[in-house]
Order: structure tokens, then C-alpha cells, then sequence
């Protein structure tokens, strides 16, 4: 029998997760971001926080300058070699230093996208996923643990939300997938699990970390944020004035549907949001990008078509903005009564978009087989007995680590594939090549084998 999950509850305070008729219980965990102690929290730093915590270590302000690249290419403080020991050793005992640790891993054999869980220092666990593109590869982050906007088609709001991800466990889900992968990423779509704007500081101190020059520096053209509809959050995002890419789920053109489906529109109604997305696009200048799930008998009738595209143009009405619409097929759940459509009627409605005056794309379904919908791992992994995952995908591991500094070690160890150029030295003393098979995609691996049999023909000729 299917699980149903009722709606949130919207008051006047924002939303809550209310629904105890089906089993679900609200977690009473508090929703601030982790960690709590009273401890400076070392990857969540900014240089000059760190220049102002070495004067009061009374180390010398270049101190800071050394720390902060090396923390943003995952190294704990006690592997810093370039530090005194008697500054790894105040770091390790007086500052807080979060690595997420993988919990499990599978590999789409269709086209290399890598699903991770990642166990945090408080052992609340989150999805990063992997994307490997052309134009390099892309990571699709987790903002909370858990969500309470209630969409009706998503996995990660069943039980509701936990907490908030500091900012510091925002970056270190780039820095264990680097570390895991051996490979950059070069590209960030805040569209995992939780409502980013529903983190808003600790998102957008997080949007400012990964942009520095001396850490990561990823552009923030190469950085897209995705919300529900937060209409307050989009306006105070625009004042940021920061150049990234926003999406906005809309999955309905009319207020009774889009509340059907995403209980946030009895907070912000779609005039509402329409609004605030005008305001931005006109202080930005940026192009926003509008999401529709195409729900089977839902929303996706050639006069759903016609009632968006409408909707679009009266909202960007004498703003010159370009309309764009990115259409998804919905994932099934087995908790939800979402069906997915043909790609006949995907198509069709598309090109009704289209002839409105609507770019319409639909979006590539990437990692179809290990169910690379949004909180469908971290549900197996809560209730395995409940979600609808199924293993189909080419590696799985094991919990084998548990968050936090101790396991930053064995973390690293475990880091096997060929790191980055740019980190190759930070790597070498901890390479295990007798692990490189295991992580690698079967792919992956026929190519390998195929480049050192062309070198060997190369030798023999
Ligand atoms: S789609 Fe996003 S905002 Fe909606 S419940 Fe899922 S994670 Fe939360």
C-alpha cells in the first residue's frame, strides 16, 4: 500500500511540517545548522576570519593565507605539513573541522553520473550527485538536511526538515566529491536536497567562499540556485547583486494546481512570485530560469501549456526579459502518486511553448539508473523498506566511515583516483592504487585499458 504524505502546514511564521497522520513524525531536532559547538568552524571561514583568528593565536596574519586554500582542497588541519605542529595541534583541539565522509556511492552505467551519500559530522546524511558534462563536470548540492516545503513529487520533504547545512558543509560536499573523484568541478547547481533560500546566510556565505580566487573559484556564472518559490528570498537574493543563474520551480500557471502540488504557494501565490521575479530580472538583468515538471493529468495539457506561457509574458510584460522554460519528466516515487507522462506529450508540449514565444528545453535525464531524483538515496538509506529505490547501478559501498575529523584521514586514504593536476601533490603520499579498480566506472575502465593497449602498440611500432 502507497504511503501518502499530506501537506505542510503554511502559517504565518513560514512552513512547517505538520503531518503526523501518516506515520511521518516531525523530527524535534533544532533546525540550525550544524556544527553547534562554540568553536570556530574552520572550512566556513572567510581569509580575514582566519587572519583574525591566527592574531589570537599570536601566529603571524600569512598563516591564514596558507590554511584557507589548503582547507578548500579538503585537507584537515593536522595534514598541513606547512604548519607548525603547534598550530595543527590548537587547530585540531580548538577549532571545528567538517569533511563529510562518503556513506555509499552508486555509478550510473548509462553515462557515468555519480549519486553519493554523504554522512556529516552528526551523522544526518545528504545527496550529492555527480554530473559529468562536455563542458565539465557539474555537482548538484544539498542545502538542508530533509526539506519542509512539502512538493508533492519529492522525495527529500518525506519526514520533513532537520536542520540547515552550514555553509561549511555546503563546500565540503565539492571538496569529498573532488577528493573521491579525483576530478574538478567546475560547475554547481544548488537543486539537491532542501529549499536554498529557506538556508539563505548560510547559502549565500557559502555562494561568497566558493567564488574566492584562493579557494575553489568557481565562477558565479557557473553556479545556479533553484527555489520553490520564496518570493521574500528572491527579492533579498537579488540585492545580493551576485551573478548567478536562478531557477524557479513553478510546475503550475494557476494558483489551485500549483498549491496541489506545492503547498508554498499557499505562502507566496503565483502573482506573488511572479512579481518578485520581475523585480529581479530587473535589478539583475539576469535571466531566470523557469522549471515545470510535467506531472501525468496534472499540468501537462496543451491548455497547461498555454495558461504558462501567458503567465510568463504578462509577468515579464515591457521588460524585454527572454522567457525560458526547462520541462522535466517527473521521477516516480512510490510514496506519491506522480505519474510520468510520454515523450510524445513532453514533446508536444514544448513546442506549444515554443510557438508562444517561449524557449522551452526539456532537461536531459542524466543517471537514470541509480535514481538520481532528488532524496531518493537518503530515503533508502532512513527506510529502506519504505523508498522506492531499487539497486541497479554498477558499485554500491557500504557505510563504512562516519563523519568527522577522525575519519578525515581515512577519507583521504581512500582517495585513489588520479587527482587533478593542480592537486597531484597533495595527493601522492596518500594514493592507493590497489583501490583505484573500485572506484572507478566500468567505462572508465575499458577506456583505460583501451588507451594503455594503443600506447603499448605505439612502444611495439
Ligand atoms: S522539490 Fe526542492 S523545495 Fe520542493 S520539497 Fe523537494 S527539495 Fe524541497
Amino acid at each position: 500500500m502507497r504511503e501518502e504524505h499530506s501537506d505542510p502546514c503554511v502559517t504565518n511564521e513560514g512552513i512547517t511540517n505538520g503531518n503526523t497522520s501518516n506515520g511521518i513524525v516531525p523530527s524535534d531536532k533544532p533546525t540550525s545548522a550544524w556544527p553547534r559547538e562554540n568553536k570556530p568552524d574552520l572550512l566556513g571561514m572567510f581569509p580575514e576570519e582566519l587572519e583574525v583568528l591566527m592574531k589570537a593565536y599570536g601566529e603571524p596574519a600569512y598563516r591564514a593565507r596558507q590554511i584557507f586554500p589548503l582547507l578548500h582542497r579538503g585537507m584537515a588541519p593536522e595534514q598541513m605539513q606547512v604548519l607548525p605542529l603547534r598550530l595543527r595541534t590548537r587547530l585540531r583541539e580548538d577549532t571545528v573541522y567538517t569533511q563529510p565522509a562518503v556513506a555509499r556511492k552508486l555509478v550510473s552505467r548509462i553515462d557515468g553520473t555519480v549519486k553519493y551519500l554523504l554522512r556529516l559530522r552528526d551523522g544526518a546524511c545528504i545527496e550529492s550527485v555527480l554530473m559529468r558534462y562536455r563542458h565539465g563536470n557539474t555537482l548538484c548540492l544539498s542545502s538542508q538536511v530533509g526539506c519542509r516545503m512539502g512538493c508533492r513529487f519529492c522525495a527529500s520533504t518525506i519526514g520533513g526538515k532537520e536542520r540547515d547545512l552550514a555553509a561549511s558543509e555546503l563546500l565540503g560536499q565539492i571538496t569529498a566529491v573532488e577528493r573521491d573523484s579525483g576530478e574538478r568541478i567546475s560547475n554547481l547547481v544548488l537543486m539537491g536536497i532542501g529549499e536554498p533560500l529557506d538556508n539563505f546566510d548560510n547559502v549565500v556565505r557559502f555562494l561568497h567562499l566558493v567564488n574566492r580566487p584562493e579557494g575553489l573559484c568557481i565562477g558565479y556564472r557557473h553556479i545556479s540556485l533553484s527555489t520553490c518559490g520564496l518570493a521574500d528570498r528572491i527579492r533579498d537574493l537579488a540585492a545580493q547583486d551576485l551573478p548567478i543563474t536562478l531557477s524557479v520551480s513553478l510546475h503550475a500557471s494557476d494558483d489551485a494546481t500549483r498549491s496541489a502540488i506545492m503547498p508554498v504557494n499557499r505562502r507566496y501565490c503565483l502573482s506573488e512570485l511572479m512579481s518578485a521575479c520581475r523585480a529581479y530580472y530587473l535589478q539583475t538583468g539576469r535571466r531566470i530560469s523557469f522549471e515545470y515538471t510535467l506531472i501525468a493529468g496534472r499540468n501537462d495539457t496543451p491548455a497547461d501549456a498555454d495558461a504558462l506561457s501567458d503567465l510568463l509574458h504578462r509577468a515579464f510584460a515591457g521588460t524585454g526579459a527572454p522567457l525560458h522554460v526547462n520541462l522535466i519528466r517527473v521521477n516516480a516515487v512510490a510514496e506519491t502518486d506522480c505519474r510520468r507522462g510520454s515523450r510524445e506529450s513532453v514533446a508536444a508540449f514544448a513546442e506549444r511553448l515554443t510557438r508562444a514565444g517561449v524557449v522551452a528545453t526539456v532537461r536531459r535525464r542524466l543517471g537514470a539508473d541509480v535514481n538520481a531524483a532528488c532524496g531518493q538515496l537518503r530515503r533508502h538509506a532512513m527506510m529502506p523498506e519504505k523508498a522506492s529505490f531499487v539497486p541497479g547501478a554498477e558499485r554500491q559501498y557500504p557505510d563504512t566511515e562516519k563523519g568527522g575529523r577522525a575519519e578525515a584521514g581515512k577519507a583521504e586514504e581512500r582517495k585513489d583516483v588520479k587527482p587533478p593536476v593542480h592537486r597531484r601533490r597533495a595527493f601522492r603520499s596518500n594514493a592507493r592504487p590497489d583501490r583505484d579498480a573500485d572506484v572507478r566506472s566500468q567505462e572508465s575502465e575499458k577506456n583505460r585499458e583501451e588507451n594503455d593497449r594503443r600506447a603499448e602498440n605505439r612502444k611495439t611500432e
